[in-house]
């Protein structure tokens, strides 16, 4: 049976389990549980609930897959929280590392006038802030930024972790969305970049592990792991 309106911790699950596909990661109940960093048993509940509320179906394997109605649902909700994140910097001129947290409270509960409304403010902006497409299926393949080698040229494409003290490291840092540079240095603990008008921006290399670029050479694709799509660790964090 399905239900005309998703719980607002569902609608949570359906967003974790619409990033770990647009990452192209395998959708099961584990991968929910390392992004969500949740137990196995809670995500296990929830998932069950949402395979009776026609959200989802599982495989014998245990893979998931959305139903029409959960895929129209975790879209929905996908493409609220990037246009409120939008919204909140273009419109009312909100810092971008401090968006996430506030559309997470606010795409909930969001009627389809106001979504007409926002996407009309916000003009030509085709993505979040942090880089994420508002449209579902138009997202650009990258790399990490951990993979590339020295010297090579980069695009900053987009943060996959929004967490927000993650986002507050990266703005520290001088990191963002479409930012050009080259690849100048490359070690264990430390990546640099160096922009057009010669700043060094220095992140950590697990820093790096999250942030997705275009590069020239570019190094193989890969494929992230659930844990670093964490969406906001100091929310789900146990
Ligand atoms: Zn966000
Ligand atoms: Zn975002």
């Amino acid at each position: 049976m399905t239900t005309d309106h998703a719980t607002v911790a569902e609608e949570e699950y359906l967003q974790t389990l619409f990033w770990l596909q647009e990452a192209r990661l395998p959708m099961t109940g584990a991968n929910v549980a390392r992004a969500m960093q949740l137990s196995a048993p809670t995500v296990h509940e929830m998932i069950g609930r949402l395979e009776r509320d026609g959200y989802i179906t599982r495989a014998h394997d245990k893979a998931i897959s959305f139903t029409e109605v959960g895929l129209d649902h975790a879209e929905g909700i996908v493409r609220r929280h990037r246009l409120i994140e939008r919204f909140l910097t273009d419109v009312l001129g909100i810092p971008w590392d401090e968006v996430h947290e506030e559309a997470e409270r606010l795409e909930h509960a969001m009627s389809p006038v106001l979504e007409e409304r926002m996407l009309a403010a916000i003009g030509d902006a085709k993505t979040c802030p942090h880089g994420h497409p508002i449209a579902a299926g138009s997202r650009i393949d990258g790399v990490p930024l951990a993979d590339v080698q020295e010297g090579a040229s980069v695009t900053i494409l987009r943060f996959e972790n929004e967490a927000e003290d993650l986002l507050h490291y990266l703005k520290d840092a001088g990191l963002e969305p479409a930012l050009k540079g080259t690849l100048t240095a490359h070690s264990d603990d430390e990546v640099t970049v160096t922009d057009a008008g010669g700043k060094d921006i220095v992140v950590t290399f697990s820093v790096a592990e999250t942030v997705s670029v275009l590069a020239d050479p570019s190094p193989p694709q890969r494929i992230a792991l659930p844990e670093q799509l964490v969406l906001a660790r100091e929310r789900y964090g146990r």
